[in-house]
């Protein structure tokens, strides 16, 4: 155990040890956001101890493997197909950090369970400056255009952490949830078929686009003239990944449950509207 540049650093582990979160969810342990699995990536969890970054391929596997609920040890062992003394080492370090945590199966004391204890929140990638630079070039002339200086700030940011080799779509979403779940109580329907109605007036009056409902089996919401990304570069891939924790944490915040929303279609990739699709849905309360 080191420290190096006010990082604590165990094995490929870093702990930055000042900050503290507190607002985790609950249901935060079963994020739906898929982790990089490659070994030349960098993830970054949070804890309630501060942000761990995380580049060791094994306990990455673990992670995600825990992702789906909490697993034994020889559950663990048999996923990753490694050595049981070589899955010791890695679930000790990872929970010395807080990542996972350990207990005791109540119906076999001699088996020790785990369960995810943090929140995959960005990871490393490729710096892609094209759009970044280009979003800089057009703020200057745009200060006369309230809605399209602000508009280019969002994107400034968006594309800022791309530039400098962060992929944020985690954390985006995770913020689009927390600000769900906490506007969710402005909401009236109590059924999920009334709080979408709710959900597709409240993105009319906020001017966050022109919304409705394809398919309630499974739920596709389309969206025209996205307050997000309409106006962002064609990038070849979604962008609203606020919207889709957005659109989960106002159901989960008022009906309390979890679901997974992902965004398939999207200005981004080159569709003149954005495309949302619930994949899973658990009723958690
Ligand atoms: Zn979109």
């Amino acid at each position: 155990m080191d420290i190096h540049n006010g990082f604590l650093t165990i094995n490929n582990l870093q702990i930055n040890s000042i900050r503290s979160l507190t607002n985790i969810y609950i249901y935060c342990n079963l994020s739906f956001i898929t982790m990089p699995r490659a070994g030349d990536h960098t993830a970054l969890f949070s804890t309630d101890h501060g942000f761990i970054a995380l580049n060791g391929h094994v306990k990455l596997k673990v992670l995600d493997f825990l992702r789906t609920g909490p697993k034994s040890f020889d559950e663990i062992f048999k996923h990753t197909g490694k050595a049981k003394s070589t899955i010791s080492v890695h679930i000790k370090d990872l929970k010395s950090c807080d990542l996972l945590e350990e207990y005791t199966d109540s119906c076999d004391k001699r088996k020790k369970i785990y369960r995810l204890n943090s929140q995959y929140m960005a990871c490393s990638q490729e710096p892609i400056v094209k759009h970044y630079n280009n979003i800089l070039q057009q703020i200057a002339s745009s200060i006369d255009n309230e809605h399209t200086f602000l508009n280019l700030i969002f994107h400034a940011i968006r594309f800022g952490f791309e530039a400098h080799g962060i992929n944020h779509v985690p954390i985006l979403k995770k913020i689009g949830t927390d600000i769900g779940e906490n506007i969710s109580i402005n909401f009236n329907s109590t059924d999920l078929d009334g709080l979408l109605k709710d959900i597709v007036n409240f993105w009319k009056i906020h001017n966050m686009g022109d919304m409705s409902i394809i398919d309630t089996d499974p739920l596709i919401i389309i969206v025209y003239n996205c307050f997000d990304c309409k106006s962002s570069p064609v990038v070849g891939k979604t962008l609203c990944s606020f919207d889709e924790g957005l659109l989960e944490g106002i159901i989960f915040g008022k009906l309390g449950l979890i679901c997974n929303i992902k965004e398939t279609e999207c200005y981004g990739n080159g569709y003149k509207h954005c495309l949302f699709v619930m994949q899973d849905l658990l009723n958690f309360v």
